[in-house]
């Protein structure tokens, strides 16, 4: 069900009686030497042309530029002037990107289905976010050779120069627009509209293997301080700079990743919009930051804004000019992100939009041609991967996670000052039964594997993260996955294993090290991270490559942004962060699979239960783990018929 945004209060109907007019205070009250000009942004779109999630393979209210398109509508409804700007982060993200990529590639002439959704939309101009640079420059230019409109980026170069003015950059660094600008009275006039881009300089760590030899970058401050003047030199009347960088620090960084808020500082830049966080600006996440505005929608008082990601929201900033003799100024602006959809008290979803017909026309073919392609094979597999028994014994669906972070963060750390620790990966298994119900486990049988299964493997769209730890941090990280588990009295049959308050996802399973759990010990955690016994240790034989594991060595630990940020309140979190990845974990596994062709995620059985004598619990599982008793190392399990609510019941001697 989807209903239509509901117009703004300025609805006035028109002389013609018929169609409704929502017209903009501004260009309502523009007096004769002043105009009302809108800018509109998407950003991050990331492949979301359809309102469709392909990993789940089925529909989604709260993507899609075909709905964002329809805001787009309205909005140029509202206001003569106006002008429609991308971001950057368009061409990965998401299976159909993948399938592009990887399954079709892009051949003289043809156009890539996102550049496609674009022309048909009139876009005035985008730039290039970072992940333009993940299939490789090759792809990029044959991408962007069937863009009807500029793209441009400043701080990447082919060949860098004595400064950023001497450089060959690898696309246009600006352009200027001339158009013609509809005034309060009617009249018109010519107005330059210089527009320029920017990326973070991390792309060169990101995309190294693509990137290393073929381009280099520059700060994105530096770069701004070197063109706007330029572009004033060329007579831009207004200049609007796209930065795929987020909203961080107002204080400048040399080659800082989120540097919109600096940015906007550079004289010259009248207004900015902003992306790469998958945020939204103006909004709550930003208040009380130095340099932020948001009562006005400002960056160092400049008009801004970041229309979230995936086609989540239109970026929206009006601006209202005036001319005075020859020069343009902003006199007073607006700034706000558009949702295409609003989630309801209870979570439920409700559309905001409906879809624009043409930009779904526009893709229908490559959209087709994707669900085709996430219910197809791209990789096998030669171990089933299932969760049936990720919470008693090492388990091949989260070791497929590990195998493919480590993969990651080892190849990402290459060259820095973390390269030559050991990388060890934390996964949990997030398909796990529990409130999911009997039916609620991972279970990608043997053979082909499918995009569809990966989002089975990797339930969140989380990004990857490492943290930089030591032996104690990584024990205390497991202490607190170990709180799982009830404390088990030796000796003791058939006891209630898990603890039904403690939830999967928070059940951390450590590779690159062995250790036991000792379950005769009490938790030093509880369900939600709180301290219940500060000396408790239920973790036995902690050791790397054979060695014990002492609280002073170090390691790296590749996890999600979740687990990182604190989310489970695990030790060794927050300020440990070393490497943020612009990659979601279900990227990595991708790429992982399509690279290695076959995978073989044998579980390893580096952890398990420490012997206890006599000891026996009940462990409830899906009836379907039956199938795979006899594979599973490292417990000695068996069948204790029926649990409760569909579950099947195992009994498990310690
Ligand atoms: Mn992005
Ligand atoms: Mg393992």
């Amino acid at each position: 069900m989807t209903v239509k945004l509901s117009r703004r209060s300025f609805l006035a109907q028109s002389s013609a009686g018929a169609a409704l007019i929502a017209l903009h205070p501004y260009s309502a009250h523009a007096a004769t030497n002043q105009a009302h000009l809108r800018i509109m942004e998407t950003t991050d779109i990331h492949v979301h042309v359809f309102p469709y999630d392909y990993y789940a393979d089925k529909p989604r209210d709260t993507v899609g530029l075909s709905r964002t398109a329809s805001i787009i509508g309205d909005i140029r409804a509202e206001a003569t002037n106006s002008l429609l700007v991308d971001n950057g982060d368009f061409l990965q993200g998401n299976p159909m990107g993948d399938y592009i990529a990887y399954e079709r590639g892009m051949k003289d002439g043809d156009t890539h289905p996102v550049i496609n959704a674009f022309n048909t939309l009139g876009y005035d101009a985008a730039t290039l976010g970072n992940h333009e640079f993940n299939y490789g420059l090759s792809f990029l230019e044959k991408s962007l050779a069937g863009a009807e409109f500029p793209v441009v980026l400043a701080n990447i170069a082919r060949e860098q120069g004595a400064n950023a003015r001497q450089d060959k950059t690898l696309v246009k660094p600006y352009v200027i627009l001339d158009r013609v600008i509809e005034m309060g009275d009617g009249t018109k006039h010519p107005i330059k509209i210089g527009v320029i881009g920017f990326t973070p300089p991390q792309v060169m760590n990101w995309d190294r293997k693509h990137l290393e030899g073929n381009v280099q970058a520059r700060d994105i401050v530096e770069t701004a301080k070197a063109f706007v003047p330029e572009m004033k030199e060329q007579g831009c009347d207004l200049i609007v700079a796209l930065s795929h960088s987020g909203i961080g620090s107002a204080d400048h960084e040399e080659g800082m990743e989120n540097a919109a808020i600096p940015l906007a500082g550079v004289d010259g830049i009248d207004a900015l919009v902003t992306g790469h966080s998958h945020l939204v600006f103006p909004s709550e996440t930003y208040a009380d930051r130095p340099g932020v505005d948001l009562a006005k929608g400002t960056l160092m008082g400049k008009p801004a804004t970041m229309g979230g990601f995936w086609g989540s929201h239109l970026g929206l900033i009006d601006l209202l000019l005036e001319r005075d003799g020859n020069a343009w100024r902003v006199v007073t602006s607006t700034s706000e992100a558009r949702p295409i959809s609003k989630r309801n008290e209870d979570r439920s979803i409700t559309a905001l939009v409906a879809d624009d017909q043409k930009v779904l026309d526009a893709v229908v073919q490559e959209h087709d041609e994707t669900l085709t392609y996430v219910r197809t094979a791209v990789g096998k597999t030669a171990a089933p991967l299932h969760s049936y028994f990720a919470l008693v014994a090492d388990d091949p669906s989260v070791q497929i996670v590990s195998i493919a972070q480590k993969w990651y963060v080892a190849e990402m750390l290459k060259g820095t000052e973390h390269a030559g620790l050991p990388v060890l990966s934390a996964a949990a298994p997030f398909k796990a039964g529990g409130r999911g119900g009997p039916e609620y486990y991972t279970d990608v049988a043997v053979g082909d594997v499918a995009i569809k299964n990966v989002a089975d493997l990797y339930l969140y769209p989380n990004t990857v993260r490492a943290v930089r730890v030591n032996g104690a941090q990584v024990r205390g990280w497991l202490e607190r996955s170990a709180g799982m588990f009830n404390q088990i009295e030796a000796g003791s049959q058939d006891a209630i294993l898990l603890n039904p308050a403690f939830p999967s996802y928070n059940f951390d399973v450590m590779d690159g090290v062995t250790y036991q759990i000792d379950l005769s010990q009490p938790a030093r955690f509880g369900p939600k991270g709180e301290e219940l016994n500060p000396g408790a240790a239920r973790i036995v034989d902690l050791a790397y490559n054979g060695q014990p594991v002492t609280d002073d060595m170090e390691f790296i630990i590749a996890t999600n942004n979740y687990r990182a940020s604190g989310g489970g309140n695990f030790p060794g979190t927050k300020d440990t962060i070393v490497f943020e990845a612009p990659d979601t974990n279900r990227d990595v596994i991708v790429r992982y699979i399509v690279e290695q062709g076959t995978i073989d995620p044998k579980a390893d059985a580096n952890w398990s239960f420490a012997p206890l004598e006599g000891t026996t619990v009940l462990f409830e599982t899906g009836p379907k783990a039956r199938d795979y008793m006899g594979d599973v190392k490292g417990v000695t399990l068996e069948d204790a018929g029926e649990g409760a609510d569909g579950f099947a019941a195992f009994r498990i001697k310690l």
